[in-house]
């Protein structure tokens, strides 16, 4: 890093901000589908089923065949014993709770165990926090947090944000008008991920307000 831009990163100079990155539509396992007789996203219905077996607990996260509902129950855990299963677990497959039933269905490493195959989606909504800001600023400091994961890359999120299109942020950043002290040089190509932290500057005085708007989510 340049001394210029060490300087130009100044505190005083920013205006920082910090992004939540919610997904919006959970991965979908391509699957055999024996109604259809062919390989078929499964989406996630948002229920979990509980099945006692004697002492033994079996769940599943239901999904359902895109094109012909037919159910496909994917094991969260099978011929488990009560005692082994924390109370809140319980509670929230009996309850069919949203939140914990969302953080299952996102949880891409778990559902790559069952499948090869797998449907990602990068629609997210974005959640925007001011951190922190200063009269005369000239630059954004974007932190990310992203709670679960989120298939989005670091350059649509920036561009769908900034209204920009997908070549000016690579231009951007090959003139480290974008850059990032975080993430190395591949960055726009990878997924958002929590502590990742960007700084946009102001290039055109003009731009300010928008700029501005975009950060804040105003
Ligand atoms: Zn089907």
């Amino acid at each position: 890093m340049s001394f210029l831009q060490e300087d130009q990163d100044d505190m005083s100079n920013l205006l920082r901000v910090e992004w939540t990155i919610i997904p919006q539509i959970p991965p979908q396992p391509w699957l055999d589908c024996s109604a259809c007789s062919a390989p078929k996203p499964f989406e996630c219905s948002g229920k979990a089923r509980l099945n006692a077996n004697g002492k033994k607990l079996d769940a599943w996260l239901i999904y359902e065949c895109s094109a012909c509902s037919k159910t496909w129950n994917r094991p969260i855990f099978e011929r488990r014993s009560i005692g082994d299963i924390d109370a809140k677990t319980l509670q929230a497959l009996q309850s069919n709770d949203p939140t914990w039933i969302r953080a299952r269905a996102f949880d891409l490493v778990a559902l790559r165990r069952r499948t090869r195959r797998i449907g990602e989606f990068d629609d997210a909504d974005v959640r925007k926090v001011v951190l922190s800001m200063t009269p005369v600023w000239s630059a954004v400091e974007i932190n990310l947090v992203v709670p679960m994961l989120a298939s989005i890359r670091v350059d649509k999120l920036i561009a769908s944000e900034f209204g920009l299109s997908r070549n000016r942020v690579q231009s951007l950043w090959a003139a480290s008008a974008l850059r990032s002290d975080t993430d190395g040089r591949d960055m726009l190509r990878r997924r958002v991920r929590t502590g990742a932290r960007l700084v946009l500057d102001v290039v055109e005085l003009n731009d300010r307000v928008s700029i501005e708007m975009a950060a804040c989510g105003r």
